[in-house]
């Protein structure tokens, strides 16, 4: 962030990324308004922040309007993990779409530089690998995941809709699988599942035949990547991607925890989801050449961190 202190609005705040994204932002200075409705967040993710003078937490749904003064926003509320995004479809088609119409509106009445935090998902089950900004995707309109696909893709239409018609500044953020401490240990996604089954000394479940690819970033990286993108200049946009290009499968991502784990867990196949995309890595030259960033931290190193984390919080 720049060195002038801003008032920055976090939607989703209360969450994985938004947990992290606060404590940067309190960090370097600023006035933060975190706004939650608590689905998938929750007040513990940001408990070391609740008595600092410059942090502030509202319950709020973005479905609903907001009256509030701020310079910035980064707009990440919405669930984001299969199995919770899909418990209330309709639910999180309207929290992309009325909730971006929301902050869109809110930002444009106050001249707010605003963040969509969208997602790979916008891209589909590829067919052009590795995935760069300029492909338009392979997304099923009437799957289960189309809730959140679309209504990420819908978001994404409206920010560059305010930007033309409205002259907002805007910036849209395609962030990739990323993982962490202070994932939810009932989370569903398969970073949190297999080091919580591993740490247990449970089955490892693979959904289909595991050979099936992603590309995982440590949430350091990641918030450091949306921190420089904010920053950017006024006239970049995005899209852009943000994400480690380091691509697994899941039998690899699987093995890799077990070894790092030194549990003894076996593998259990499970069925495939619907529509589960094939493959998935970022194209990440864009957001190399425009703010000079690229991530750090390797699988390895991200995911001992992160099983430290699960094996204290699940003593605890
Ligand atoms: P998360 O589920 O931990 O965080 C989402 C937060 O939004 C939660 O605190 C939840 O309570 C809140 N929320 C949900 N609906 C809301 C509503 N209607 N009003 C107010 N708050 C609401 O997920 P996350 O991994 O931290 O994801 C944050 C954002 O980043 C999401 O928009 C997600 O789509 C996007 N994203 C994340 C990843 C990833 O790998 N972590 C990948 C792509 C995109
Ligand atoms: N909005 C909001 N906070 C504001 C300003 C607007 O939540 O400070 C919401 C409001 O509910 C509105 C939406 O944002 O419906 C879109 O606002 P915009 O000004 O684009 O459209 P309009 O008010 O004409 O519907
Ligand atoms: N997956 C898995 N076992 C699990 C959870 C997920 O094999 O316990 C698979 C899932 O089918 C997908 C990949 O891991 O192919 C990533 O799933 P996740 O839900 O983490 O993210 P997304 O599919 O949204 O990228």
């Amino acid at each position: 962030m720049s060195e002038l202190q801003q008032r920055v609005l976090v939607t989703g705040g209360a969450g994985f990324l938004g947990s992290h994204l606060c404590d940067r932002l309190v960090e370097a200075g600023h006035d933060v308004l975190c706004v939650d409705n608590f689905y998938t967040g929750s007040k513990a993710n940001v408990d070391g922040l609740l008595k600092h003078p410059r942090f502030e937490l509202m319950r709020h749904d973005v479905t609903f309007p907001l009256y509030v003064e701020v310079d910035r926003i980064f707009n990440l509320a919405c669930p984001a993990s299969p199995v919770h995004y899909q418990h209330d479809p309709v639910q999180t088609t309207k929290t992309s779409v009325h909730g971006a119409i929301n902050m869109l509106g809110l930002a444009k009445r106050v001249g707010a530089r605003i963040l969509q935090a969208s997602t790979s998902e916008v891209y589909g089950d590829p067919e052009i690998h590795p995935q760069v900004e300029g492909y338009w995707g392979r997304v099923n309109p009437i799957g289960i995941r189309s809730c959140y696909d679309e209504g990420k893709r819908c978001a994404e239409t409206l920010f560059f809709d305010y930007w033309r018609q409205h002259n907002l500044e805007v910036k849209v953020m395609r962030i990739f699988n990323t993982y962490g401490p202070r994932m939810h240990p009932n989370d569903g996604r398969v970073v949190s599942n297999f080091i919580v089954q591993a740490l247990k000394g449970e089955p490892i479940t693979i959904y289909g035949d595991g050979t099936q690819t992603r590309s995982f970033c440590y949430v350091d990286d990641l918030i450091e990547g949306m921190l420089r993108l904010m920053d950017s200049p006024a006239d970049f946009t995005g899209p852009v991607n943000i994400g480690n290009p380091g691509e697994f499968t899941m039998l690899e991502l699987a093995e890799t925890v077990v070894r790092l784990v030194g549990g003894t867990s076996t593998i259990v196949y499970r069925p495939l989801p619907s529509d589960d995309p094939k493959q998935r890595q970022p194209d990440i030259s864009l957001a190399k050449a425009t703010f000079g960033w690229e991530p750090k931290v390797n699988l390895e190193d991200g995911l001992k961190e992160t099983i430290a984390y699960f094996r204290h919080r699940l003593q605890g």
